[in-house]
């Protein structure tokens, strides 16, 4: 239900025309056609000479080769029903010729090729036919697919130097509270590290996110409300690890409500990440307010955050994928349960996740080496070695 409610408010980012080079792992945003049909032309698949096929049927072995052609250049004309053009891969079947011998199939001497014993052809012997691939003008790539290398070489192959691509979203990693400390810098016992904002970062970037700034701010209502209107003004998507929770000091939804970021929801029935906030600001910003427990900040991020990340590009995504647990697994609460898992071949080398629970939802060492989490719904508990369980990856 909170991915309906964030998918349904959540606006499209606008494109931008970048350079093919500058397209990796972007989202397009238009369909590409083919430029000409794949082969463009007849087209030689082995190094060799070309020649009419209907000379052999008639006993010729012995061809002049008349010339030599390689890949790039204009066709040659075949001289005869007895002459041969030499030919490279890649190149295009000379006029007149209608197959190819490979060179392991001849000798050349004196500028005559003489075929062995062995040496036969057919029409279109060793040559790909021009459109047998594809047509002209046929559907390569729809728009919402990730530029990968196989996409980036189908563009390229269209013929175009740039594309239109989902323009990158402005993020703002926000974490909140008093008791955070810089890495790096000195710490007294009754503080924490500021990590989450760290992992959020991390795991953006990993994604490809470019436009990844990140702030702390003090749990003091005054400078959140300053703070985050500075960011509501710059960013498309606002993440605040903390501050959520009822607590005296959880200060981020009463900021938020000031500003005039409207509350879509808060609280969703899950463990961890139970006290989730989420909204949308006035210029249609989403505003994730994920709790501040370092597992349950990264568990939120990927299973809600990334997603609207995606919508808003305009991105396709693959159905979720699902893996066997293990080891049967109980918990005791109805909700649903994000299980961290690292992902480990089972004794014929399958696929299975194997649980990693943290302590509790602030013991993130446990989270280390793991791969993702898993999805349990709130039934049936307890679940079963081998229950199917959405798998997200870290
Ligand atoms: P909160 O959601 O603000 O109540 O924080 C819940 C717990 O997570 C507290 O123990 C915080 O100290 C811890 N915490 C909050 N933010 C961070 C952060 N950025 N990095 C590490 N721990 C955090
Ligand atoms: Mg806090």
């Amino acid at each position: 239900m909170a991915d309906e409610a964030i998918r349904t408010h959540i606006a499209p980012l606008a494109t931008e025309l970048r350079p093919l080079e500058q397209s990796i792992g972007q989202t397009l945003r238009q369909d590409i056609f083919a430029e000409r049909e794949n082969p463009p032309f007849d087209r030689v698949c082995m190094d060799g000479i070309a020649i009419r096929s209907d000379a052999l049927s008639r006993g010729v072995r012995q061809f002049r080769v008349q010339a030599t052609q390689s890949a790039g250049t204009p066709p040659a004309t075949l001289a005869g029903a007895e002459s041969a053009v030499e030919v490279m891969t890649g190149a295009v079947l000379p006029r007149g010729a209608d197959c190819v011998i490979p060179l392991e199939q001849y000798d050349l001497v004196g500028g005559v090729a003489a075929l062995k014993e062995k040496a036969a052809g057919a029409p279109f012997h060793n040559v790909q036919r021009r459109g047998e691939d594809s047509e002209l003008g046929v559907a390569m790539l729809a728009s919402g697919v990730r530029l990968g290398a196989p996409e980036i070489a189908v563009v390229a192959s269209a013929g175009l130097g740039q594309v239109q691509v989902s323009r990158q979203p402005h993020v703002v990693v926000i974490s909140t509270g008093d008791e955070l400390v810089e890495p790096g810098r000195p710490i007294e016992e009754h503080q924490v590290r500021r990590s989450n904002a760290y992992a959020v970062v991390a795991a953006l970037r990993m994604r490809g996110f470019e436009q990844v700034r990140n702030d702390h701010i003090h749990d003091d209502e005054g400078i959140l409300r300053d703070r985050l209107a500075q960011h509501l003004a710059s960013g498309d998507l606002l993440v605040l690890s903390g501050g959520v929770s009822k607590g005296k000091f959880d200060l981020v939804p009463k900021a938020l409500n000031d500003l005039g970021v409207r509350e879509i929801f808060y609280e969703v029935a899950q463990r961890p990440g139970m006290p989730m906030w989420f909204g949308i600001g006035s210029r249609g910003q989403a505003v994730f307010g994920l709790p501040g427990n370092p597992v349950s900040t990264l568990i939120c991020l990927v299973r809600y955050v990334v997603p609207a990340l995606e919508t808003a590009m305009g991105t396709r995504t693959n159905p979720q994928m699902r893996v066997p647990l293990a080891a049967p697994f109980q918990y005791d609460r109805p909700a649903t349960y994000f299980l961290p898992v690292s992902i480990g071949p089972d004794s014929l080398g399958r696929p299975v996740a194997i649980a990693k629970s943290p302590n509790g939802p602030g013991d993130f060492l446990s989270l280390s080496e793991s791969h993702g989490f898993v999805e349990l719904p709130p039934r049936p508990v307890p679940f079963p070695e081998g229950f199917l369980a959405d798998f997200y990856r870290w």
